[in-house]
């Protein structure tokens, strides 16, 4: 897999297209791209075969190891690609470490050792078990083992820890994978740590720059414990830490971030040179019943950011989630139906709610790349800011409109 940019330039978005994948020498992906955040090597609420209704584009699944970790000895026994295993071949992988939508719980990392919760409790993994459980997996792209367990609130002392670790991690890592036959084609994204301080940022780099040349990307780690409260860091606060690390990182390399950001923070996140993100900010508003209204082209018809559908206001309406939007949900279905699955706990309400907030999502980062090429990218943000802005304002109110009461049902 290589990693190709239109324009090697610094600090500002860039266009750039992913190539000679693995078993795939057709196919070509876009970036700035969203990968599409798995559990258990599934879309939540979405089987493969609903994603090709939404999408029939070939796409990066993130795999987090933590809803994984339990696959492994089946894994052994498959002796093939975590693609083929879990039904999607035609998907290229990208393992990571933690889910980017749960809370990752925090002071639990410990010098050599990284702790992943998973369904039956903490596991503590070190630099030979994780590339043992890589290497059983055998991704298309994996981030090395780090130690990200930083956020605003990390003392100088957790920082530094972090660092230390993460440095470890990279070094012990990187030579495993130089002596594996079955990862010697896999791309390497190497996390840099060093939370929110710009010194420990800097030694993290210049310590992980050193191997430059073993590796396709990086992650910018280290900035949140991931869950939904990533929504609403204020972007002012990662700026400084991303500039900064993005102007030393070498600009033919890949950037990625992890995390629920908002489409608002994406915009910007982009505008300083990320080329990487996920879908775990589609699958956090899906959990709460809402679902993307937000205009991408600036045409549809719509006043709202986003909308909640258990709402009792949606019980008679029955118009389409958003107006001209061609996913399958929206082409079949309406809002007040919707609304009825959800008042009934019926399964089909999430996951008509996760097929439309995917597919505006993806229409998000297509638009977003169109932008770029026209040199007006500075308008969808405009556009995207005057909507997130009214959300904001509206979420803060004290007085909630109601929503179904599934008891009354
Ligand atoms: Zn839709």
């Amino acid at each position: 897999m290589k990693f190709v940019v239109k324009q090697l330039t610094k600090g500002v978005p860039r266009l750039g297209k992913l190539i000679e994948l693995n078993g795939k020498p057709n196919i070509t992906l876009q970036t700035p791209l969203v990968m599409l955040h798995t559990q258990g090597g599934q879309v939540p609420h979405i089987t493969h075969e609903v994603l090709k209704l939404v999408s029939n584009n070939p796409h990066i699944l993130q795999i987090p190891l933590v809803s994984v970790h339990n696959f492994k000895e089946a894994m052994d026994y498959f002796d093939g690609a975590i693609n083929e295993f879990i039904g999607s071949e035609e998907s290229i992988c990208c393992l990571t470490l933690h889910d980017p939508s749960n809370l990752t719980q925090q002071g639990f990392n410990a010098k050599g050792k990284v702790p992943v919760w998973t369904k039956n409790g903490k596991v503590q993994y070190n630099s030979e078990s994780y590339m043992k459980t890589v290497e059983s997996f055998r991704p298309d792209m994996y981030h090395l083992l780090s130690d990200g367990d930083t956020n605003q609130s990390s003392t100088q002392k957790r920082i530094s820890k972090a660092v230390a670790n993460t440095n470890a991690f990279h070094k012990e890592c990187l030579e495993i994978h130089r002596t594996s036959e079955k990862l010697k084609d896999c791309l390497i994204i190497a996390p840099i740590a060093g939370g929110y301080s710009i010194s420990q940022r800097k030694d993290c780099l210049e310590s992980i720059l050193k191997d430059d040349d073993e590796v396709g990307g990086y992650l910018i780690d280290g900035l949140h414990n991931n869950g939904p409260e990533v929504e609403f860091l204020p972007f002012s606060d990662i700026e400084p830490i991303v500039k900064y690390s993005i102007d030393k990182l070498p600009a033919e390399k890949l950037r990625t971030i992890q995390g629920c950001w908002n489409p608002l923070t994406i915009i910007k996140l982009v505008k300083l040179g990320v080329d990487i993100f996920d879908t775990s900010y589609c699958r956090m508003l899906t959990e709460r019943s809402a679902a993307m209204t937000f205009p991408i082209d600036g045409t549809e018809d719509s006043v709202t950011y986003e909308i909640n559908l258990r709402q009792l206001r949606y019980l008679d309406d029955f118009q389409p989630i958003l107006i001209g939007c061609q996913c399958p949900a929206c082409l079949k279905y309406s809002r007040g139906y919707i609304h009825h699955l959800l008042s009934v706990q019926e399964l089909l309400g999430p996951v008509l709610i996760m097929i439309h907030n995917i597919h505006h999502f993806l229409r998000f980062f297509e638009k977003i790349r169109r932008c770029i090429d026209e040199d007006c990218l500075s308008q969808l943000e405009t556009r995207i800011e005057i909507y997130f802005t009214r959300y904001q304002q509206e979420i803060l109110l004290p007085q909630k409109e109601p929503v179904v009461n599934d008891t009354i049902y």
